[in-house]
């Protein structure tokens, strides 16, 4: 059965019901970052950073969970709730699920982001590591969440957790009403679906503009495409390894999305390299996906206004490593 997407009303309540349990984050500007990028090609071109590398638990999906946890009633609470994750959607629930407290279950693929895991583990979750890809470990969860009664939480077709995640956004037009283009890094979609329909219902004339890993593109091909496909997996930046489209994110994708770009992970470090040296930031891959699409195709980002959603913070000690010493 369809999921109904949820309304800016819905978003509206959820920003009051996860207020004061959320960071305000900050939008940002950099003169290096301005010129760096204006560098690349885009002249005349200026970044707005959305800081969400600095929510709660590092990513801006705690305020997805919240709104979804919160909206749950008690009996469902006491059953629990089963996610499956690469870390960023695992430590969003662990996070909501103790503000709540219910018992939460993460199924992580073998190998995760060591600094995810231990998140996870220290906010109290059961991790289990079942599975190479996210796609095994999802499997399994479903597995785990009938046997045991409890919620399956989708990391994406989930309409409280859009609504929650669409925060963000709405935020973000709030502090700068002034600019043209937001861009948002995909996985699911939950963040570009939410910042669609915060755009097209706040601020109709802000283009949103999706990025993605071109190692993990189903997001992208399936938004091309106008169907729900499967693709190959393999980008390194965890928040963006997801192989499948998903039918809520991208219905509300069709709505509003005016452009669909694909960056290498290469790039997605050399960006990430950028936030540390010319905004003092620390992203994950996932979190300078948005920053690589601008840098590499910055021509179509002359003389705009631009927000870039920094979107996580969680990275691995070799993560880093790699950002500053890449070229
Ligand atoms: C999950 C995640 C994304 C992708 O978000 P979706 O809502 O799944 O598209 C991007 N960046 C970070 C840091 C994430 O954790």
């Amino acid at each position: 059965m369809p999921l109904d997407p949820p309304t800016v009303a819905d978003v509206l309540t959820a920003q009051r019901r996860i207020d004061g349990l959320v960071v305000r984050t900050p939008a940002s500007s950099y003169a290096e970052l301005d010129r760096l990028v204006d560098d690349a090609g885009a002249s005349g071109a200026h970044v707005v950073v959305k800081h969400e590398n600095l929510q709660r638990t590092g990513a801006f999906k705690v305020r997805g969970a919240l709104n979804l946890l919160l909206r749950m009633s008690d009996d469902a609470r006491r059953r629990g709730i089963v996610g499956y994750s690469t870390g960023n959607h695992a430590q969003a629930l662990a996070d909501a699920a103790r503000h709540v407290g219910a018992p939460c279950t993460i199924v992580m693929p073998t190998a995760p982001n060591p600094v995810k895991e231990r998140a996870v583990r220290a906010l109290g979750a059961e991790v289990v590591l079942h599975g190479e890809r996210l796609e095994d470990a999802c499997a399994h969860a479903e597995q785990l969440a009938e046997d045991r009664g409890a919620r399956l939480v989708s990391a994406a077709d989930e309409p409280d957790l859009v609504a929650g995640v669409a925060t963000a956004s709405l935020e973000l037009l709030q502090q700068r009403p002034d600019l043209d283009v937001l861009v948002v890094p995909v996985g699911g979609g939950s963040g570009a679906a939410a910042a669609c329909l915060v755009a097209a219902a706040v601020a109709p004339r802000v283009r949103v503009v999706g990025v993605q890993a071109a190692a993990s593109p189903a997001a992208h091909d399936s938004w091309r495409a106008g169907e729900l496909l499967v693709r190959p997996n393999r980008t390194r930046a965890e928040g963006l390894a997801v192989g499948r489209g998903f039918a809520l994110t991208q219905g509300l994708l069709r709505t509003h999305l005016s452009d669909f770009l694909l960056v290498d992970d290469d790039a997605i470090t050399r960006a990430q390299r950028v936030y540390l040296t010319a905004g003092r930031t620390v992203s994950e891959g996932a979190g300078a996906a948005a920053l690589a699409a601008v840098l590499t195709h910055a021509e179509r980002f002359a003389g705009v206004r631009t927000g870039v959603v920094c979107s996580g913070g969680n990275a691995s000690e070799a993560e880093l490593r790699r950002a500053l010493t890449s070229a």
